[in-house]
């Protein structure tokens, strides 16, 4: 299970607006650039998550629109990589490429799930087994891109931010002009107090105290997401009703054969005896499986990115 002092990231979905800031904000942080896309008819943009496009909101239209007087409603998601503590794309990694990685800021500890693109092979078994589909491989960049819960922020890289005389700033007697350096850059733009981060023990105490709140407050299908899904997500999340009217998978299964795999076949296995056979098998696997993936998540294309 997820270790409580971890870091989280809360998405409360009953006080998104769905304006897309944080993910205008994730783009410009990594420094990702945009892709043309097409208008098909709705606010998603864009339709499924690229290397581009590491987190994206969902605007999900229940069939059933609860009771209220908007005539328009939806289910907003904040959609990423979910930094899993059993995560299937570390499991599966045949090279050692993808792996969790401790950060620390001295009182707390965040895993965070990321890919080396110099040992990435490109086989893209994470992309094929992962729960939620929310990795990706680039072949211009040979690389796996998902969310990386902006660890340059959360643990103050020096890199990550300029000096106040790189900034050509004066700062005797100044505030700190980064005070707001250590939380992830969708987390810091939001305006609606929707995205929170801490401590996963916080997160999920504040996320169970705001589902009591919206379960008192009409929304008896008010609950928290999370919490033991694949070991526990790192992503914490307050709905307002199930799961799937999110886009969520209440059960995120991981495929039966990543136990093989892990055990019997992937190098370095307690059974690694097979690991030539992986080897190859990974290899040779690569392109079936980049075939498959082309428009997984979301098929339709479409949007403005
Ligand atoms: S959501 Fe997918 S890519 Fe992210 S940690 Fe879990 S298995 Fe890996
Ligand atoms: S934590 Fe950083 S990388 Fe992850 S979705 Fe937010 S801005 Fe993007
Ligand atoms: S910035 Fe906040 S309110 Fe806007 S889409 Fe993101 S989570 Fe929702």
């Amino acid at each position: 299970m997820a270790n409580p002092t971890d870091k989280a990231i809360l998405f409360d979905a009953s006080k998104c607006t769905g304006c897309r800031a944080c993910q205008v904000a994730c783009k410009n942080w990594n420094q990702r650039t945009y892709t043309r896309t097409d208008n098909n008819g709705t606010y998603e943009n864009p339709l499924e998550l690229t290397s581009q496009c590491w987190m994206r909101i969902l605007f999900n239209e229940p069939e059933k629109r609860p009771a209220t007087d908007d005539e328009l409603y939806w289910y907003f998601t904040k959609y990423q990589c979910m930094h899993c503590t059993d995560a299937t794309c570390v499991k599966v990694c045949p090279s050692g490429a993808t792996q969790k990685y401790k950060v620390s800021d001295g009182d707390s500890e965040a895993w965070l799930v990321k890919t080396d693109p110099k040992k990435c092979i490109g086989c893209n078994y994470c992309v094929a087994t992962c729960p939620f589909q929310a990795c990706r491989y680039d072949a211009a960049e040979k690389g796996i891109f998902r969310c990386i819960m902006c660890f340059d922020r959360i643990t103050n890289e020096p890199d990550a931010f300029p000096t106040p005389e790189q900034a050509g700033l004066d700062m005797k007697n100044q505030p700190d002009p980064y005070p707001t350096r250590n939380r992830p850059a969708c987390v810091q733009t939001c305006t609606t107090g929707a995205l929170d981060f801490g401590t996963r023990e916080e997160m999920l105490a504040k996320a169970e105290d705001r589902a009591d709140y919206l379960k008192q407050n009409g929304s008896k299908n008010a609950q928290v997401y999370g919490l033991d899904q694949v070991g526990g997500l790192h992503y914490i999340y307050v709905l307002e009703d199930e799961p799937d009217k999110y886009g969520l998978p209440a059960k995120p299964t991981v495929p039966a054969g990543v136990h093989v795999w892990e055990t019997l076949v992937k190098p370095g296995a307690p059974w690694g005896g097979l690991a030539l056979v992986g080897l190859v098998a990974a290899a040779g696997a690569g392109y079936v499986i980049n075939k498959r993936n082309e428009g997984m998540e979301r098929k339709v294309q479409g949007g403005g990115d």
